[in-house]
């Protein structure tokens, strides 16, 4: 990978902790708490960024993308795992950035953010994507991987497999 593939790379996860901070400014301050309100609040931070040119309108629909995907597995996280899951994830824990902003929003809203966790596919995270925080497992050879903070996702060092789950 070349020198400015690597700055473009930094930019865009600054730009995904941005986005999610953006999301979370909106959904703080509004009346609902609801999941409904979550996504308004995505579509929002898509809106806002892109009209202010932060954004091309494709990277847009992909960080809305990854915010939902983020939260829902996070969610999802929450909801197997039990309350020590909520502890283990204190946003005061955590370095800055994007899935410290989640956790956040799901101290802040458990309830109507854990009703996200409804689809039953599981959530896969892959090669080429941005990934908040967290441990990505290999699907193909179970290598685990550690990132403390936003990060591009790499093909897997050891398999060059492209597909992960994500835990924390
Ligand atoms: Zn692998």
């Amino acid at each position: 990978m070349d020198k400015s593939t690597n700055k473009q790379q930094d930019k865009h996860v600054g730009l995904y902790d941005s986005f999610v901070a953006k999301a979370h400014e909106v959904f703080v301050d509004g009346r609902d708490k609801t999941r409904e309100a979550m996504q308004a609040a995505i579509e929002k931070a898509r809106e806002q960024m892109t009209a202010l040119g932060e954004l091309s309108s494709e990277q847009g629909k992909q960080f809305q993308r990854y915010m939902q995907r983020d939260l829902e597995q996070i969610a999802r996280y929450f909801r197997d795992v039990g309350e020590e899951a909520k502890d283990q994830l204190q946003p005061a824990r955590m370095s800055a950035g994007a899935l410290a902003t989640m956790s956040v929003l799901l101290h802040k809203c458990s309830d109507a953010l854990l009703q996200l966790s409804i689809k039953a596919a599981a959530i896969t995270y892959r090669a080429g994507e941005l990934t908040s925080a967290g441990t990505l497992t290999c699907t193909q050879c179970a290598l685990t991987r550690e990132f403390s903070t936003t990060s591009y996702i790499q093909r897997c060092p050891s398999c060059h497999n492209d597909t992960f789950m994500k835990s924390h």
